[in-house]
């Protein structure tokens, strides 16, 4: 049994709920610290507090007698909810992200990981479909494209300062979209796979196979599945490595062929139509060769399998959202949009 004491923050969200449970087949005690509790299923955590990390006493209270702290707390979406809400964001972010790692310090935290975010990539580097793959020392010079990609920059830097101006064992980890089940995939904050997995539920169980993608289509993406996420988390954490690290999968697609891939799981043909939007950088990808140098292993789940794991999730939501509404008609067609995003708010 390991009884070292872990604090996941943001527990009551997508990563952060799955990494509870893997920390707990892993033997750890486990702390969760959310606004809010996971909407899908009970969380495993052997404690959960409903903090706002936001405040540093919420922070001194949530670091109190813990071994470990993966740092997942964040105001952040889709591209929805991300090119629309940068002083939110900015704002938010930081005040979690400074009193989180002081507070940690503070209460002797011996390891500490940070969860940033592909979206560090400067815009200059990621103008064409057909991108190369971002090393991570890609991100300089800076130039995000978003106030997320910022936030999360400084978050980075900061932690690198702790490990060397007060020695704490800090590691930074760069995501490059993960999804899976168990994720917002109607609240305006869902990310592609999940938007893009409801429209098609939509499509099939409504008997009309147009989908809206915003813009082309033809920005590109990778993806990685849930389970690599969390396993790549642990192992970073055990690890020596202190400065920034991607997990992601390296295989580049584009939108309009994430959305034919959903479908074919999905069993349904679709029929794509094009509508302005937020489409984010116009390529992007990981380039894993540090990952694997550091880590010995890289993301193994196959888009094809992850996604149909999602998709029947998310089927499923859009069955049970359907099933309770007094208009069905009304309730699929309120499914085709995202709660957040009109246009043109970019
Ligand atoms: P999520 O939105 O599902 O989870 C984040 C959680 O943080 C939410 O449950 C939210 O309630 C909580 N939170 C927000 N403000 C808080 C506050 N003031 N106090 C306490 N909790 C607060 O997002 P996720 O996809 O699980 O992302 C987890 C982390 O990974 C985030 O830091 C995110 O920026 C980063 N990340 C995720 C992705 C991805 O593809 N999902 C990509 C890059 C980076």
């Amino acid at each position: 049994m390991n009884q070292r004491r872990v604090l996941v923050t943001g527990a009551g969200g997508f990563i952060g709920h799955h990494l509870v449970s893997s920390l707990k087949t892993q033997g750890y005690w486990v702390r969760g610290v959310d606004l809010k509790y996971p909407e899908f299923s009970r969380s495993d955590a052997d404690q959960f507090e409903v903090l706002d990390l936001r405040r540093w006493d919420s922070c001194l209270q949530a670091t109190r007698g813990i071994h470990e702290v993966y740092a997942l707390a964040a105001d952040m979406g889709g591209m929805g909810f991300i090119s629309c809400h940068h002083a939110e964001i900015l704002h938010n972010n930081s005040l979690i992200n400074l009193h989180t790692l002081e507070a940690a310090r503070v209460n002797g935290v011996e390891r500490y990981l940070y969860t940033s975010s592909a979206c560090v990539y400067p815009e200059y580097r990621q103008m064409d479909v057909d991108v190369a793959p971002l090393k991570e020392e890609d991100a300089y010079p800076a130039q995000p494209q978003d106030a997320y990609g910022w936030e999360k920059l400084i978050a980075e830097r900061l932690c690198l300062h702790y490990h060397e101006d007060y020695g704490m064992n800090t590691h930074i980890v760069r995501f490059h979209n993960i999804y899976g089940p168990e994720g917002s995939w109607v609240d305006g904050r869902e990310k592609a796979p999940a938007a893009l997995s409801r429209k098609v539920a939509v499509a099939k169980l409504g008997g009309d196979p147009t989908i809206d993608i915003w813009g082309d289509g033809a920005q590109t993406r990778s993806f990685c599945f849930i389970e690599d996420c969390v396993h790549g988390l642990s192992r970073l954490m055990a690890s020596d490595f202190h400065d920034p690290l991607n997990l992601g999968t390296d295989r580049m697609v584009n939108i309009n062929e994430l959305a034919r891939i959903i479908a074919e799981v999905a069993g349904t043909s679709i029929e794509i139509r094009h509508i302005e939007g937020p489409m984010g950088v116009r390529g992007r990808n990981s380039d894993n060769t540090l990952l694997r140098k550091v880590l010995g292993w890289e993301p193994g789940v196959s888009l094809e399998k992850g996604l149909g794991i999602t998709y029947r999730w998310i089927e499923d939501r859009v069955r049970e959202h359907i099933a309770r509404a007094p208009d069905r008609k009304k309730a699929l067609g309120e499914l085709r949009t995202s709660r957040i995003y009109q246009p043109p708010c970019a």
